[in-house]
């Protein structure tokens, strides 16, 4: 699963990068896709003292699409770059355009140069910081909590799985480090997720209309995703909520 596919907003932009060797001073090894953290530094700021940015790389192969995430990435090519603190975005707004180059870094060490080819969500992403549109209540279990406004597609199958497996701390952790929604309202979601095939997660009744909804027949309130919305659409479960930058 691509990080777009997983967070239901494009990467921020696009380098062509390429790996030192391990002559030039680079890897031993390149990085697998999965569970990679190189940073960022702008080639501008190349000094002892640089602030280096966490800016992550998702490398691409030759047809731009993201190699799996047990795969390695070439010694050249695209990488997609993944802004992850949301307060910094402005500041990259700024200094981010075509041409401009850097590296990606391991601690103080350079192990690529990168050169920036393509903006993508830089300017347009608006990662879910939700100003709460309104609370959420259950019928069956007389539960109210605040919306938590949109969940990707790729959330909700994380949320769902850990759940399943009995994690619900680690769930509800998830929910709120990738929706940004408060602990009450991640609570609220967490009791009230359908089950993946579209059923209330309490009576197992078919669900209908759109997420969320009250089950037709114990009144139990429900996230969910219709079998129509499961390969293509990346946001649903949203009752018009109102997104702040
Ligand atoms: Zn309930
Ligand atoms: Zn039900």
């Amino acid at each position: 699963m691509s990080k777009e596919d997983y967070l239901g907003h494009p990467a921020d932009f696009r380098v062509k990068y390429r790996f030192r060797t391990e002559a030039e001073g680079g890897r031993k090894i390149l990085p697998s896709q999965g569970g990679y953290r190189g940073d960022f530094l702008y080639e501008e700021d190349d000094r002892p003292d640089a602030t280096i940015y966490m800016i992550h790389p998702e490398f691409e192969n030759a047809a731009g699409v993201p190699v799996p995430e047990d795969e390695q990435a070439e010694i050249e090519g695209t990488a997609r770059m993944w802004i992850l603190v949301d307060k910094m975005r402005p500041v990259h707004r700024d200094r981010i355009r075509p041409g401009v180059r850097g590296f990606i870094v391991e601690g103080s060490r350079k192990v690529a140069s990168v050169e920036v080819n393509q903006v993508l969500g830089l300017h347009t992403s608006q990662l879910p910081r939700i100003k709460l549109s309104g609370d959420h209540s259950c019928r069956k279990c007389g539960g109210k909590w605040p919306s938590p406004g949109p969940i990707a597609h790729g959330v909700f199958r994380l949320v769902r799985d850990l759940i399943d497996q009995h994690r619900p701390i680690h769930a509800i952790a998830e929910l709120r480090r990738r929706t940004g929604c408060s602990l009450t309202s991640a609570k609220g979601v967490k009791h009230h997720l359908g089950t993946m095939d579209g059923r209330c997660h309490e009576c197992n009744t078919a669900l209908d209309g759109p997420s969320p909804t009250d089950c037709s027949s114990c009144g139990a309130f429900n996230y969910w995703q219709g079998a129509d919305e499961r390969a293509e659409r990346a946001v649903t479960f949203c009752d018009s909520p109102e997104m702040t930058q």
